[in-house]
């Protein structure tokens, strides 16, 4: 979903603690509860050998965090980058914890990652690479225990073999181990579309609070992989108007609208949006994100909105597909101005929404069925939206809080009670 992080991945940590640390203030909760929150309960380092093309052993090393398991089994991706750090993959699993506690699911938090440029590898080595990492990790991880997904540059066809090294290893068809895989193998098609659906079900939430309808509204998406084309699509069908949109190459403009499938296509074809020949003019992604829309959408990196540039930012709702695209001292400006953030951790909840109707598909034989996880998940991204609106607004001052406070406030006292019930509090 997004190109190389050019900053120190290991921030992540630093900046996860933080809004931890806040979230536990404004709880009013004392230090042994956020040093019970901050450590992740398990990490496991996994060496990786694989044989290369070549004949030649190359060793790869990866990480899973278990940060969190109050609420059920650890849940969340498994990310193949060449800047992946443990501590980044740390973060990312608390991120996961606050993100599954958030939208209600019975999950607990994790994260993966192995640091690789998977573009660099051929099919076969991929195959020998995700078949590796399961062999040094499959005595922790199970349908019940700890359940992995597709994230940055993984895919279906890497749950696959994942899910069958799993298998040879146990000998026993636990589809349900992993989620995100292809539909032969259990998978929903409806995955896909998940995170981009949910990103455009909380915009939309959100705009009907502030302008009573997102009909009208112009958008603006930074980045063109699945989650932002397919938030650009259904923002596009709710009846906004998407002007900007940009990949890793550039991007594109028109005031009068894109039309995101016409634009896709363009991007399948040619390598990138910018070739798309109907636009007004061609844009970089700086200015994108300084564009005078209502909405925009960062769905490429981390840290695309900085204190450099959040002054210049003029959108009035910005909504996180990315996972932090926001930084902190970004975030404060912007709460200044009066700008709404949703954060991360709601906004791009669709994915793990979806891998748990794909969970509880696989325990039940299969019967759910594609329209059916599509409801669900608008019912659940919709419903956690204004529920997160409301508490927002009833529990902290919204000119100083940005909602992302509300957000953490919220999974962290659920975290929290459930480990006061298990009696680990
Ligand atoms: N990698 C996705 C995320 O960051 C999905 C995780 C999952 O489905 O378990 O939310």
């Amino acid at each position: 979903m997004s190109r190389a992080p050019q900053k120190d991945s290991r921030l992540l940590l630093v900046e996860e603690e933080k809004i931890l640390r806040r979230a536990v203030d404004l709880l009013g909760l004392g230090d042994d509860v956020y040093e019970a929150l901050r450590l992740p309960e398990r990490v496991i380092q996994v060496k990786i050998p694989v044989r290369m093309d070549d004949g030649s052993v190359k060793v790869f090393v990866g990480w899973r965090s278990q940060h969190n398991s109050a609420l059920g089994p650890y849940k969340g991706g498994i990310r193949y980058h060449p800047g992946v750090t443990m501590e980044e993959v740390i973060a990312l699993s608390m991120m996961m914890t606050w993100k599954n506690a958030l939208a209600g699911l019975p999950y607990g938090g994790g994260k993966g990652g192995v640091r690789v440029d998977p573009h660099k590898l051929s099919p076969r080595e991929l195959e020998q690479l995700s078949r590796g990492f399961i062999r040094g990790l499959y005595k922790y991880i199970g349908p019940d225990h700890d359940i992995p997904a597709p994230d940055v540059y993984t895919n279906p066809q890497i749950m696959a073999w994942m899910m069958d090294e799993y298998y040879r290893l146990t000998g026993i068809h636990h589809f349900g181990v992993i989620t995100g895989k292809p539909k032969l193998l259990g998978g929903l098609e409806t995955r896909i579309i998940a995170t981009g659906f949910g990103v455009a079900v909380a915009a939309r939430e959100v705009a009907k609070k502030m302008w009573g309808g997102i009909e009208g509204r112009t958008v603006a998406v930074q980045g063109y992989g699945n989650a932002g084309y397919y938030a650009a699509k259904f923002l596009h069908e709710m009846g906004a108007v998407i002007v900007a949109v940009s990949d890793s190459r550039g991007g594109i403009y028109s005031s009068k609208g894109l039309d995101p499938d016409e634009v896709k296509q363009v991007k399948n074809k040619t390598g990138s949006v910018i070739y798309y020949e109907k636009a007004e003019r061609k844009i970089t992604n700086e200015e994108l994100l300084e564009l005078d829309v209502d909405i925009l959408v960062p769905a490429a990196i981390e840290d695309v909105i900085t204190q450099e540039n959040a002054d210049k930012v003029k959108a009035k709702l910005i909504v996180e597909a990315a996972n932090g695209p926001t930084t902190a001292e970004a975030e404060e400006i912007l709460v200044k101005k009066g700008t709404v953030i949703v954060p991360d951790i709601l906004a791009n909840a669709g994915g793990v929404i979806m891998s748990h109707v794909e969970w509880m598909n696989n325990r039940i034989g299969g019967l759910i069925t594609e329209e059916q996880a599509k409801d669900i998940l608008e019912e659940k991204m919709s419903h956690n939206t204004r529920a997160l609106w409301d508490y927002w607004h009833r529990e902290l001052d919204t000119s100083k809080h940005p909602m992302r406070d509300a957000a953490y406030m919220m999974a962290v006292s659920k975290v929290v009670e459930a480990m006061k019930l298990r009696g680990l509090l």
